[in-house]
Order: C-alpha cells, then structure tokens, then sequence
C-alpha cells in the first residue's frame, strides 16, 4: 500500500472529509462517494492515492497545466529563484519580472505593459479598474465606467469579476453584484442562435448588438467591452470569423476599450499563442493567467496598450492620477520564474504547433461522433475542444445533469478525465469539454476519443 506521510489513503481521505472544503463541489456526494486524492503527474497522466492512473483531458481540471506534468526545469527555475531572492515587492523591478514583461509584449504586438498578479479573476478586476480610471482621467467631465459583458463568458470568482460573468447561476446567492456592469450582449453561438438565425445570412447580429447595447446604456458611460476570445467554460464557442471585425469598429466608433480575457485562449491552448491571434483584432489589454506558469505556480497579468499606460502619467501635480493597485504575490520572483521557463518551454517543444496539429485529430476524431444521436455538435480550435449532448438533435433539448453525471463516471471509471461546462447552469451544462496539456500524443488523442 502505498504510504504519504506515513499516512494511509483510508487515513487521507478521512482527513480530507474531515478538513477540506473543495472547491466547486456539492460535498453531499462525498458520503457516498471517495473523494479523488490526486498525488502525481507526468505529461498528460495523474495518478490518485489508490494508485490510479487518470489520462487527463481537461489539464488539471480547470485547463491550466499547458505544458503539462513533470516539467522538471519549471520546478528547478522556482528553486534557483527561490534560494536567490524570494519576493520584493513590485514596487522595485526585479529580472525575472523584467524578463517575463519583455518575453510577453513580444508574443502581443501592439501591447506593451504588463501588470502581474496571481488569479485569472485579480487580472480582470486590474483590467476593470485600469479603464475606469483610464477614462475618469481622460475625460473628467464624463462618466465611462460601464463594463460590458457578453452571455455565457466566465471572468471569474471575485466579485466584480463575477459580476462581469454571463453565467447567471454562479451570481446566485452571491448578489447584489457590482454595479456598472452590463451583460446584455448574446453569445455568438451559432449551434444555438440568440436570434433564430444561421450564418451567413444572420448580419451578425450577434456582433452588432454591441453598438445597440452602447447607446442604450449611453457611449458616454460605457468605458470596456470584455470578451473571452473563445468562451471557455461557457461552452467552447467560437464566433465566426468576421465577429471580431465588427467589434473592434464599434469599440473604436465609441471609444470603448476592447479587453480579451486570454485566461483559458491563452500560452498554446487554442493553437496560437494567444485565442485572439485566429482573428485579425488588435485588443486594449488582454489578461492571462493559468497557462502563463502552466499553474505550476500562481501568475497572471492584465497587459495593455502603452497609451492606456501613458494616461496614468498625464498630470504630474495630480497625486492620485497613478494606478493605485498593488498585489503582494503579484511580487512572486519565483511566479516570474517559472512563467519564463514554461514560455521557454512552450516554444523549445513547440506546444503551439502541437496544439494546433493534435487539436485537429482531436476534432476530426469527435467530428465523428456526430452521427450519434446524442451528439448535437463538436467544435473547438487547438486543445479546447467541446461535445454537446443533447437529448433530441431536433429540438436540441440539452442532456440532464444526471446524464452528464454519468458520462464524466464512465469516463472516469475507464481512466480519462473530462471537463464540462458549468454544471450549475440549467440547460447550459451539458458540453463535454476535451482540453488535454499541450503535450498530448496521438495515442493519447485516440484514447479520449
Ligand atoms: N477568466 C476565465 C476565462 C476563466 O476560465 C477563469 C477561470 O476558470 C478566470 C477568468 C478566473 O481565473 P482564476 O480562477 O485564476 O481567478
């Protein structure tokens, strides 16, 4: 039997019933139920405490691990980092922090400063106070706060990151929400149009009610628009190619902020370095997180234009007119580490390419599967990858939970184990979501099929 801390896994398990409180779980299963005690990895595998070995398709469960486990050089670079100089403030520059900035601008052209934090939610929240200060500055007379949201994006947990979130039952019990966000704008799901229509000849509705949503709310209040380039979470969705043209003409018609959240899009996972890099788009900021340190550590960052940046260096006798926002752990020397060396390793591997050519048999493989009855549609770009099951192909009735419950068990119980779309949206949760870490083979791509 396998001993972890001269501990015994009857002996862990109880502990962990005992002290943990997990993340996104309804514990009531965990009295029937074991809960999972994850131990090790090693490319695409994890293995529990029982000894199981799992084929991990959704990179650590939240689509974070790009480079996968086991990168020894990532854990060696925190170390040498460690033992030089363990954290100062981001009040002083330090070289990893400089190395990384420059690394990151130049995978971004167009965008040129990074302010690092630790989550995908604390980038957001930055990227939301840096346009309503970035507006109050410009234009004092004014009042361009509003952040615009679109239905079915995930921006995270905090809660004005949440209140910028189109999944309404993650708001549930959590309110009242922050004001000045608004979440009027469909999602450009084609599968299940907002509008009843089909591309091409749907206008695009779906884009231009952009500008409807900013004159409703008035151009002079609205500051940003944020967007994951492909919605994650909310179920792999990709608009079509003309979508973010329109967009970004609309953004700049009314002077509005264009913020790409490249939390889950970004370092590999789409087949590009960034998921708004498939489109010809030119963003305001961008934010990133998970893939930025593969997770190994926590990092993320809220990147911008340098003249987003030289607004806050306007009026030198106004003592305010800095931004006024720290994150101590936005400091970690060894957070910037890794985030280089996982960079380092992105491109020595060539993750990108291997995301974009092992995404492709992902797709064609699932794309067969659409000849099953409960398969209503497979898409995705790169290593994201969603199936969506559905009870009735005609009416698209979406699976239940209960049949999603069971799909993930099988699953896990033969070794693999998927994402899904948020479980606690109804009719919404029913996208089986295959995002494996960017080293992924072909043999493993066959297996999740
Ligand atoms: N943005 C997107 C698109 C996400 O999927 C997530 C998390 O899953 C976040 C933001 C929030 O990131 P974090 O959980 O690191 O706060």
């Amino acid at each position: 039997m396998t001993q972890f801390e001269n501990l015994t896994p009857e002996q862990l398990v109880q502990k962990d019933r005992e002290n943990v409180w997990h993340h996104l779980m309804q514990h009531q299963v965990f009295q029937t139920q074991e809960p999972v005690i994850m131990v090790e990895g090693k490319g695409c595998t994890v293995k529990d405490i029982r000894g199981k070995e799992y084929l991990d398709a959704a990179s650590g469960g939240v689509w974070c691990v790009n480079v996968g486990y086991g990168q020894d050089s990532i854990a060696e670079a925190v170390y040498e980092q460690l033992k030089q100089l363990p954290f100062y403030a981001l009040t002083a520059g330090n070289v990893p922090a400089i190395l990384l900035a420059e690394k990151v601008t130049s995978l971004l052209p167009g965008l040129q400063k990074v302010f690092f934090s630790n989550s995908g939610s604390e980038a957001n929240e930055k990227a939301f106070k840096m346009s309503r200060q970035y507006f109050r500055q410009k234009y004092p007379q004014k009042d361009k706060y509003k952040i615009l949201y679109r239905q079915r994006d995930y921006h995270g947990t905090t809660l004005a990151a949440l209140s910028a979130t189109g999944q309404s039952e993650r708001k549930t019990g959590y309110g009242p929400m922050a004001p000045g966000f608004v979440g009027d704008l469909p999602p450009a799901y084609c599968y299940r149009c907002h509008y009843g229509k089909s591309y091409p000849g749907c206008n695009l509705e779906c884009a231009h009610a952009l500008e409807d949503i900013i004159k409703a709310e008035r151009e002079d209040t609205v500051a940003a628009v944020i967007l994951e380039p492909i919605t994650a979470g909310g179920g792999v969705i990709l608009p079509v190619s003309e979508y973010y043209g329109i967009i970004e003409e609309i953004c700049h018609k009314y002077e509005v902020l264009l913020i790409f959240d490249e939390v889950v899009n970004g370092f590999g996972r789409t087949g590009k370095w960034f998921g708004h890099q498939h489109w010809d788009v030119d963003p305001d900021m961008i934010t990133a997180a998970k893939g930025m340190a593969s997770s190994y550590i926590p990092l993320s960052a809220t990147i911008t234009k340098q003249y987003i940046f030289e607004q806050f260096l306007s009026d030198p006798s106004d003592k305010m007119s800095y931004f006024r926002d720290i994150s101590t752990y936005g400091g970690s020397l060894a957070a910037f580490a890794a985030g280089r060396e996982n960079i380092r390793l992105i491109e020595e591997q060539k993750l990108c390419e291997n995301s974009a050519a092992m995404g492709e048999v992902l797709l064609d493989g699932l794309k067969e599967l659409e000849s099953l009855p409960i398969v209503g549609e497979v898409r995705g770009k790169g290593l994201f990858v969603g199936v969506e099951l559905v009870e009735d192909k005609k009416t698209k009735t979406p699976v239940s939970e209960t049949f999603m419950g069971k799909v993930a068990a099988e699953a896990s119980k033969q070794g693999v184990l998927f994402g899904r779309t948020n479980r606690s949206i109804p009719g919404h949760n029913n996208i089986v979501t295959i995002a494996p870490a960017l080293v992924v083979t072909k043999d493993e791509i066959n297996r999740m099929v």
